[in-house]
């Protein structure tokens, strides 16, 4: 039986080889690594998915826990922003499963089939298909903008989605990075008052405590927020027959150096991908430890690979 790849493990074997093994094959990951980013990124996405099913402020709303101010700022902002969209939409959360073609030979892969998913597909006014892929991001700026043509997983799934794609629409929300006011302890406030009095020569002050900020004026103050321009952003990418076709090749090329770890057994560390994202891998401690088992055992855990497919 063929073995499932996705576009975004072929790249993570592209980046470090170790990387794929302990996520695709040994199927760990570091407890608690990351979980309240991924949390806030693909709870914004079922959120989107539901609106785009349902045109239901309200089912969307019910799946936000109501703590989560944030989220539901983002959401509700979303929603008033775009009630009306210039496209319809054709299909939400497509997934598919296809096999890999050698460019050169037009042979399938005897080892490995393609699986993939998109957020939706779109038809523009002038019957053009897009793919609208969703995004959070911490910061909408240029250096963002420009990285998203180098965003290839898409790109190749434009082939196999059964319509022609024309381009990718990029539906990028912002993270408000504002926090609730935690206000301040009564031994914070004597100390700021003293401080105050003695700066003026009467030893008085009208300082008050600062008080926690209530629930209702943080969620007031993320809706203001997010009624500025730079938090919501539309970009389109055409996409380019000269790039889909190095795409391909390459799709092959990184299926036949799997091939190759995975026959050897051998999938080699590449140090220099550790701090790729200003932070160590999750990966770290276990490879500094030379996998050792009391470290595999008590800081990873075990979760399914491509757990993002419904087919999986
Ligand atoms: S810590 Fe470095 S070598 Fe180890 S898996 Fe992560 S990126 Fe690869």
């Amino acid at each position: 039986m063929k073995e499932k790849v996705t576009y975004s493990a072929l790249k993570m074997f592209k980046n470090c080889q170790r990387k794929y093994k302990n996520r695709y094959i040994r199927e760990i990951v570091a407890m608690g690594y990351d979980d309240e980013k991924l949390f806030l990124g693909s709870l914004i996405h079922n959120c989107l998915e539901i609106w785009y099913k349902t045109n239901s402020r309200k089912k969307v709303l019910e799946i936000i826990p109501p703590e989560n101010l944030l989220a539901r700022a983002m959401i509700v902002s979303y929603i008033k922003k775009y009630a009306t969209e210039p496209f319809e939409v054709v299909a939400v959360e497509k997934e598919f499963s296809v096999d890999i073609i050698n460019p050169e030979t037009n042979r399938q892969s005897k080892s490995f089939t393609l699986a993939g998913k998109v957020d939706a597909i779109v038809k523009m006014e002038n019957g053009q298909y897009y793919i609208l892929e969703h995004k959070t991001a911490s910061s909408i700026n240029n250096t963002y903008l420009d990285a998203l043509w180098t965003d290839f997983q898409i790109i190749i799934y434009s082939l196999f989605l059964g319509v022609k794609i024309t381009g990718v629409v990029y539906n990028i929300i912002g993270k408000a990075k504002l926090k609730q006011a935690e206000g301040e302890t009564e031994e914070e406030y004597q100390e700021r008052r003293s401080k105050l009095m003695a700066k003026n020569k009467s030893f008085r002050t009208s300082a008050k405590r600062k008080m926690p900020e209530s629930d209702q004026a943080y969620f007031k103050r993320l809706l203001k927020k997010y009624k500025e321009d730079n938090m919501f952003h539309r970009e389109e990418i055409i996409i380019s027959k000269p790039l889909l076709e190095d795409l391909k090749f390459e799709l092959w090329d990184l299926t036949q150096a799997l091939l190759d770890a995975k026959n050897k057994d051998r999938y080699y560390k590449n140090g220099d991908f550790c701090f790729n994202y200003n932070s160590a891998c999750q990966y770290y401690e276990l490879c500094k430890s030379c996998d050792n088992e009391i470290v595999l055992e008590n800081l990873y855990e075990h979760k399914e690979a491509h757990e993002e497919l419904e087919g999986k």
